[in-house]
């Protein structure tokens, strides 16, 4: 069986190309406006600095402007409320982007629920999460939602699979899991505590990893002719799936790098952009 390889990469760069004309047509629309994602930093974790720096660029490449907001990793919970306050004030702030994790001393849920609901473009808050869970229009949380997109973009029919999600993680797990279920597929959400879990990915049509520790789903344990989104990335490039063995006998998966990765931030930059069109 040859496995269709679900390239995020090329799939972003065509996103890309028709966010840039969206947005051109928007600095046409509102001369005097700029559409702007504000991205936060809390810290200098260097892989968080990378995704920021990543984010930034895929701003430029679409004509958005992008903000950076930089605090120490001692920052306190109340000196980040205060700046995303002063970014949900900002009329030209289309877009508020808190990177994660944030220090272990700052109330990380308090953050992100902060962040007003129009501006919500990674789809963080509680109550972007419960709007979507009701079927609402709300922006999905950045990662799985890209993960959505790439599915529908090559069509894989999810209504009535068996999905397996291993993770259940308020940006990842949790959403994915909701958002499938919403697209009519039968879902099982995994976490630290499930028992037997080989068995239960054994029966997964689609089997999403999302675990946060590399190649930590074996190869063994997924069927044959099942598709295989790996959400992890771990440097120089593994996922949480061992994707060795399993890409000459699944149906479908996302390499890693070059699958989710460029779909999240795609993502991200497709909200802010639909957001900034919402301006009067
Ligand atoms: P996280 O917050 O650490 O969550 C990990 C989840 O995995 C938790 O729900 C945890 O269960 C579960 N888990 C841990 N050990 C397990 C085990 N032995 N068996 C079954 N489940 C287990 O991680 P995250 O933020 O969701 O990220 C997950 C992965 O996605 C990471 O590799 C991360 O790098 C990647 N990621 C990628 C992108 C991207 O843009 N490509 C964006 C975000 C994250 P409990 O709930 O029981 O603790």
């Amino acid at each position: 069986m040859s496995a269709i390889i679900l390239d995020g990469k090329t799939l972003s760069k065509e996103i890309e190309a028709q966010l840039a004309e969206r947005v051109k047509k928007l600095k046409e629309k509102l001369p005097g406006r700029t559409p702007t994602l504000a991205t936060i930093l809390v810290g200098d974790d260097p892989a968080s600095m990378t995704y920021v720096k990543m984010k930034g660029n895929a701003c430029q490449r679409v004509g958005l402007q992008s903000q950076k907001v930089e605090l120490s990793g001692t920052a306190t919970t109340e000196q980040l409320l205060k700046k995303i306050e002063e970014l949900n004030d900002l009329p030209d702030v289309a877009g508020i982007l808190l990177q994660h994790p944030v220090p272990k001393q700052i109330n990380e849920r308090l953050c992100f629920d902060a962040i007003s609901l129009q501006k919500d473009v990674d789809g963080v808050t509680t109550q972007g999460f419960g709007r979507l869970a009701m079927g609402e229009k709300a922006y999905g949380s950045a990662t799985p939602q890209g993960i959505l997109t790439l599915l529908k973009h090559y069509q894989i029919p999810l209504a009535g699979m068996r999905a397996v999600v291993v993770g259940r993680s308020p940006i990842l797990g949790k959403p994915m899991a909701m958002m499938l279920m919403n697209a009519n597929a039968t879902v099982t959400v995994c976490h630290s505590k499930t028992q037997n879990l080989p068995d239960i990915v054994r029966q997964g049509d689609l089997v999403v990893g999302a675990v946060g520790k590399p190649k930590f789903i074996q190869a063994s344990w997924i069927k044959d002719g099942a598709v295989v989104v790996d959400a992890g990335y771990h440097p120089p490039g593994v996922g949480d799936i061992d994707l060795e063995g399993v890409t000459e006998r699944c149906s479908a998966y996302t390499p890693v790098p070059g699958g989710v990765g460029p779909m999240t931030i795609v993502t991200l930059i497709s909200q802010t952009v639909e957001a900034a069109e919402q301006w009067k």
